[in-house]
Formats: C-alpha cells, sequence, structure tokens
C-alpha cells in the first residue's frame, strides 16, 4: 500500500488521487528569482516538509499536510 492522505472531507485516500503540489514555503515579496526558486528549485530535503496536494479525483480541493519524506509518512494535515 502506498501513501495515504487523510482528506478532510473524503477521510483516508491513496496518494493516486492526488496531485502534487508542491512544498510550501513562507510567501515572500514579488520577486521573479524568488519565485523562480520557489517553483523550480525544491529542497526536497529528508525530514518533515509543508506541503499542499490537490484532490483531483475526490472533492477536488486543496489541503496541507506535513510529510516525512525519508520515510513517506503523512505527520499531520
Ligand atoms: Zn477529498
Amino acid at each position: 500500500m502506498g501513501l495515504m492522505i487523510p482528506c478532510p472531507h473524503c477521510g483516508p485516500r491513496e496518494y493516486t488521487e492526488f496531485t502534487f503540489g508542491g512544498e510550501l514555503r513562507e510567501l515572500e515579496a514579488p520577486d521573479p528569482q524568488a519565485d523562480f526558486e520557489r517553483v523550480y528549485l525544491r529542497e526536497n530535503l529528508p525530514g518533515p516538509q509543508r506541503e499542499r496536494w490537490f484532490h483531483a479525483l475526490g472533492c477536488r480541493r486543496w489541503l496541507t499536510l506535513t510529510r516525512d519524506i525519508a520515510r513517506n509518512e503523512v505527520l499531520d494535515a
């Protein structure tokens, strides 16, 4: 079984129902270089990471969760 994501609207679902929305970082003042780095230069470090996921095959809503990258486990949602 793969990663289970707890959707607040649909309950626990397989990650294959979701589209990965990227790592969630602090918003900064508008800056093209910072936007480029935020979108394309992801840190992807082992350990906890705040992420956005879109429940494409469910309620079609976005959610934010914390996932341990090394263990591929959802820590909180
Ligand atoms: Zn859902």
